[in-house]
């Protein structure tokens, strides 16, 4: 078991537990499959992380910092410029706040349900007008120039931008529905590697609706306040690899717990929290069942 990993999360973490939060991403493991998120969040198992991408973690600090330049100095940056976006890094003291996907982020108690929902942003900009456009910066290394996000599982990243979106309009700003993923692409197209990374970086727009979000937050509730265990998502590779252990082993007649170390429950301080940069380029795992 690696140190990233406490399959027993201290209770109070847990729904219903003080420290609970609803953070987006939770939104989205919701979406793409209830069984995992009842799992993870009212009986306190999530699913294995992933490892850091710690290449995407590095990309994702130094555009922070380029970024935070224009922002202290209350100018454009040039990508926005090259793309006639006339809008500035947004200036507020509460930006580190807001940034701190792990513990604070943009927050928001939603009444009806008595949650309180929560995203790490990695940028606003804000236009003349003042008002406000959500950025979120990504990292990848594929053939050709990055110009829309158009495949299925670029869904999450789109309700990443919505989910923000939502949460800044709670929180009494005014927001445009245009947002940008600020995209770094890695080239492969080099004769050697020669100790560095080439990326060309584009401003892909994306017009977001957030009227999923509060229906979202009902049916999520409903969920988490229900006795009975949900469905599982239909195509999960996680649960393809379980139920593919349990054949293999009662093929050869094997038993499982004779090969498999005790998991001591343990106290844990705080939340294991899966990174971030883990979930930046690749899809979520898709979600079969074996729960
Ligand atoms: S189908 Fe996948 S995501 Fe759903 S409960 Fe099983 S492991 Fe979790």
């Amino acid at each position: 078991m690696s140190s990233y990993y406490k399959p027993h999360r201290n209770p109070g973490w847990n729904y219903g537990g003080r420290e609970w939060r609803l953070s987006r991403s939770k939104i989205d493991l919701f979406l793409e499959c209830a069984r995992c998120f009842y799992i993870d969040n009212k009986l306190g198992t999530a699913r294995p992380p992933g490892f850091p991408f710690n290449l995407n973690s590095a990309v994702d600090e130094l555009l922070k910092k380029e970024f935070d330049t224009h922002r202290a100095a209350g100018t454009q940056h040039p990508l926005a410029a090259a793309y006639g976006v006339d809008a500035v890094p947004l200036n507020d003291p509460r930006m580190d706040e807001w940034r701190d996907a792990l513990k604070r982020g943009i927050q928001y108690y939603h009444k009806p349900t008595g949650m309180t929902v929560r995203g790490g942003v990695d940028d606003v900009w804000q236009d003349k007008e003042g008002r406000l456009i959500i950025v979120d910066y990504k990292a990848t290394s594929k053939d050709g120039k990055i110009e829309s996000l158009d495949e299925e599982w670029h869904r999450g990243y789109k309700r990443q931008i919505e989910v923000y979106q939502w949460l800044f309009r709670q929180n009494g700003f005014q927001v445009l529905d245009l947002g940008y993923w600020v995209y770094a692409n890695a080239s492969k197209d080099r004769a050697a590697f020669d100790g560095k990374l080439e990326f060309e970086v584009t401003l892909v727009p994306y017009v977001g609706t957030t009227d999923w979000v509060e229906p979202t937050l009902f049916e999520l509730k409903k969920c988490l306040d229900s006795k009975e265990l949900p469905p599982a998502a239909t195509d999960c590779d996680y649960c393809t690899y379980r139920r593919a252990v349990e054949e293999s082993l009662t093929k050869a007649g094997l038993v499982m717990s004779s090969h498999t170390p005790t998991i001591e429950p343990q106290p844990v301080k705080k939340e294991v929290i899966r990174p971030k940069v883990a979930q930046k380029e690749e899809p979520h795992e898709a979600t079969g069942q074996l729960f």
